[in-house]
């Protein structure tokens, strides 16, 4: 999505500026959010702390990352707590015929995107920004030459107004075309 799981963690709260909506809202969802990332363990099961953990490490990375967009020193102990969450094991990964699997708990996971924020945020070169659509203001690396991308990734923004563009002409369409009303 955004090009990294800790800056994709970040993006479970969508229109943060907005009217903010939390794609988190229960342990479930944090296990499908874990099995949806790449670089995660396959399935790890959650339970209310496990949410309330990886919230906290999402508000963290969110906080550390705008430090970074704004050019501005690191809050204190938000560096605390996602450099104490990378401390944590690395989740396992084999080789087979069938290609790469990852296992793990959801601290090894929680650990794993820990360590992916630290290393974006240490880079001085990757370019992280805030998309500048208003409904979205999703975290993203810029890898465009001369990082002149503006939004997350014009794929979805852009579909998205797309899509209620044309909902808004079929409802226009549908209102048309409708019956009156007969008097009785
Ligand atoms: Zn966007």
């Amino acid at each position: 999505m955004s090009g990294n799981p800790a800056l994709d963690l970040v993006g479970t709260v969508q229109s943060r500026r907005d009217r903010p909506v939390d794609l988190l809202a229960a342990p479930a969802d944090l296990e499908r959010w874990v099995l949806e990332c790449d670089e995660l363990p396959d399935q790890v099961s959650a339970d209310a702390p496990a949410l309330a953990a990886a919230v906290r490490l999402r508000e963290a990375l969110y906080q550390l990352a705008l430090d970074r967009v704004r050019n501005r020193r690191f809050t204190p102990t938000s560096l605390d707590l996602v450099n104490r969450v990378a401390a944590g094991p690395p989740p396992k990964v084999e080789l087979s015929d069938t290609g790469l699997r990852r296992s793990g708990d959801l601290r090894s996971a929680l650990a794993h995107v820990a360590r992916s924020g630290i290393v974006v945020l240490a880079d001085r070169h990757a370019c992280v920004k805030e998309c500048a659509r208003a409904g979205c203001t999703r975290l993203y690396l810029d890898r465009s030459r001369g990082a002149r991308r503006t939004w997350c990734g014009m794929e979805g923004c852009g579909n998205r107004v797309k899509a209620a563009a044309y909902r808004a002409r079929r409802q226009a369409a549908r209102q048309e075309h409708a019956p009156g009303k007969t008097p009785a």
